[in-house]
C-alpha cells in the first residue's frame, strides 16, 4: 500500500533477518520519544491509539483505528515516525500506517475502547480520566461515520441548497459568504450526515487528493462542553484554547445544546471569533435557524447568521422514494416498487426512521431468506407503521368522506340508516380501521356511540363491495390516498 504522508528516508541499509531484541521494546522507545517530541496533548490526541502491527523485512507496520486518524498521523507525523524507527532499528526503511487494531497500546492511562475502523456508530467515549488533558476531539474524529459522505447523500428539493453549501465549503473552505456555514433542520434530516461529509472531504479519506489535508475538528456541542469543562477542571484551558484555535476547520454539531450553558457559550464565541478572524472555516448545525435559537446570546446569534444559513426541509414523497431506492441498491436488496411507495407514503417523519424501517425489512429478508413483499413489510414493520398511523384522525376521515359523498358531517354520527348516508359512514369506518390504530370500540364511539360489531360489519361490507364494484373500490382508494398524503 502506498504510503501517503510517510516518505521513505534514506537509512543505513542493514542485513534483513538480523535478529533484533523485542520489537515491542523498540516500539516503546519510539513511542516515548515521539511523545516527548510532540508533547503530551498532541500525543494523547492523535497518537495514543496507535499500536504496533509488526515488522516484515524492512517495513514496520503501525495501526490506527480509523482512516481519519491514519491519514492524519501519516501526514503530520509520518516523517518523524520513520526517522525515529530508523534511529531505533537500522533495518527499518519504511513505516506503513494502516487502519486496524494491533496489540493494545500499553499506555498506562485509561484508554477509551479503540474504535474498529468499520463500525459506523459514533462511539460514546467513556468518561475519560477526569484529569485527562484536552485535545482536539479525538473521539469526535474517530466517530466520523464512514457512510456519511457526499456520495451517499441523496439530493432532492428539500435539501439541495444545504447540500450545495456543504459541497462548496468542502471544496473551498472560508470562501467569501460561506463562513460560517450554518445548517439547520429537524431531527433526522441529514445535518450530521452533511457535516461528516464535509469533514471527510477536507480531512478524511478524500483529503489525500489535496496538497495537505486540512485539520478538522468535528464535535457535538455537548462534547465541546464536556471538553471545556474537563479542561477547566484539569487547569488546561490554555491547551484547550490553543488546540481549537490551531485547526483549519471547526465543526460543531447540534449547537442548540449550548443554550443555557453560559460559560461554554462564551468560550465557543471566543473560539469562533478567533478562528473566523484567522480565516478559518466554521460549520455549525442546529435544530433551528440562528434567529429562532432563543436563549442564545444575541452577539453569538448575530455572528452565526452572518455567513451562509441553509436549512434542510422536511422530506417530500419524491425524496423519500429516491432515498429508499438508493439505500436498497446500496444494500444490494431487491425491494419491489410497491413496497418503496408504501414506505414513502407511510413513513414521513424523517430519513432516520425511513432508513430504520428499510434496514429492518432487509435484515428480516436476509434472516429468513424471504423476498420482501407488501405483506411481509406490513408484518415486519407493524409497530412502526402503527406509530405513524396516528397522523390521520377519525375526524379528518369523516370530514373527507362526507365531502366526497356530499352528506353532512353530523350524519357520520347520526342514527339515520338511509343508504345515501349509511354507505359513506361505513366507508369512513373502514378507512378509520385501515388508516388509524384505533380499536373497533374506539371507532364505534366516534360514530355516534355505535357498537364495535357495527364497525366490524362495516369493514367487512366495504371490503366485499370493493371486491365486487371496481368503481366503488376506486372511490375508496382515492379517499385513502388523499387522507394519507
Ligand atoms: P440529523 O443530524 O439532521 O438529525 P442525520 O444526519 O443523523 O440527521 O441523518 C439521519 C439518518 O438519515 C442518517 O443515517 C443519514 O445517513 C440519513 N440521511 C439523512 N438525509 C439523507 C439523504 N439526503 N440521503 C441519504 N441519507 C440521508
Ligand atoms: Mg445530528
Amino acid at each position: 500500500m502506498a504510503v501517503g504522508g510517510v516518505r521513505e528516508v534514506d537509512g543505513v541499509s542493514g542485513q534483513p533477518g538480523h535478529e533484533e531484541p523485542s520489537l515491542a521494546a523498540q516500539w516503546a522507545r519510539v513511542r516515548g520519544r515521539l511523545q516527548s517530541e510532540v508533547g503530551e496533548v498532541e500525543y494523547r490526541t492523535w497518537l495514543r491509539q496507535m499500536s504496533l502491527g509488526g515488522i516484515d523485512g524492512d517495513e514496520v507496520t503501525m495501526r490506527l483505528p480509523t482512516r481519519f486518524l491514519r491519514d492524519w498521523v501519516r501526514s503530520h507525523y509520518g516523517d518523524r515516525l520513520s526517522a525515529l524507527w530508523q534511529a531505533e532499528n537500522r533495518h527499518v526503511r519504511r513505516v506503513d500506517i494502516r487502519v486496524g487494531e494491533g496489540s493494545p497500546d500499553p499506555d498506562p492511562t485509561p484508554v477509551s475502547a479503540p474504535v474498529p475502523a468499520a463500525v459506523p456508530i459514533p462511539v460514546a467515549i467513556p468518561a475519560e480520566a477526569a484529569g485527562a488533558l484536552p485535545g482536539p476531539d479525538r473521539s469526535g474524529e474517530a466517530a466520523l461515520d464512514p457512510r456519511f459522505t457526499f456520495d451517499s447523500f441523496v439530493v432532492g428539493k428539500p435539501n439541495e441548497f444545504a447540500y450545495a453549501c456543504a459541497r462548496r465549503v468542502a471544496e473551498q473552505p472560508n470562501c467569501p459568504g460561506f463562513n460560517p456555514l450554518f445548517l439547520y433542520g429537524g431531527v433526522g434530516l441529514g445535518k450530521t450526515h452533511l457535516m461528516h461529509a464535509v469533514a471527510w472531504e477536507l480531512g478524511g479519506h478524500a483529503a489525500p487528493r489535496r496538497a495537505r489535508p486540512a485539520s478538522v475538528a468535528y464535535m457535538s456541542a455537548e462534547r465541546f462542553m464536556y471538553r471545556f469543562i474537563a479542561a477547566i477542571r484539569s487547569q488546561a484551558t490554555m491547551e484547550f484554547k490553543e488546540q481549537l484555535r490551531s485547526v483549519d476547520v471547526l465543526m460543531i454539531d447540534d449547537l442548540q445544546f449550548l443554550i443555557g450553558k453560559d460559560a461554554t457559550q462564551e468560550e465557543f464565541f471566543h473560539t469562533f471569533n478567533a478562528l473566523v478572524d484567522a480565516g478559518k472555516q466554521i460549520v455549525v448545525s442546529a435544530d433551528k435557524s440562528p434567529s429562532d435559537l432563543s436563549g442564545l446570546e444575541d452577539r453569538v446569534r448575530t455572528r452565526l447568521g452572518c455567513g451562509m444559513v441553509a436549512d434542510l426541509h422536511a422530506t417530500t414523497y419524491e425524496l423519500r422514494i429516491s432515498i429508499l431506492e438508493a439505500k436498497a441498491a446500496r444494500a444490494g436488496m431487491a425491494v419491489p416498487p410497491k413496497v418503496v411507495e408504501f414506505l414513502a407514503h407511510k413513513i414521513t417523519s424523517n430519513v432516520r426512521e425511513l432508513e430504520g424501517a428499510l434496514n429492518r425489512l432487509i435484515a428480516h429478508a436476509n434472516l429468513f431468506g424471504r423476498a420482501i413483499t407488501l405483506e411481509t413489510t406490513q408484518e415486519v414493520l407493524h409497530d412502526i407503521l402503527k406509530a405513524h398511523d396516528r397522523r390521520v384522525t377519525i375526524e379528518e376521515i369523516q370530514k373527507r368522506v362526507a365531502e366526497h359523498w356530499n352528506i353532512r358531517l353530523t350524519d357520520m354520527s347520526s342514527p339515520r340508516r338511509a343508504r345515501a348516508v349509511a354507505r359513506p359512514r361505513q366507508v369512513a369506518m373502514y378507512l378509520a380501521k385501515q388508516l388509524t390504530s384505533r380499536s373497533l370500540p374506539e371507532i364505534g364511539r366516534k360514530f355516534g356511540n355505535r357498537d364495535h360489531t357495527t364497525v366490524m360489519h362495516a369493514v367487512q361490507r366495504v371490503g366485499d363491495l370493493m371486491a365486487r364494484d371496481a368503481g366503488f373500490a376506486e372511490d375508496v382508494e382515492l379517499l385513502r390516498r388523499m387522507l394519507e398524503s
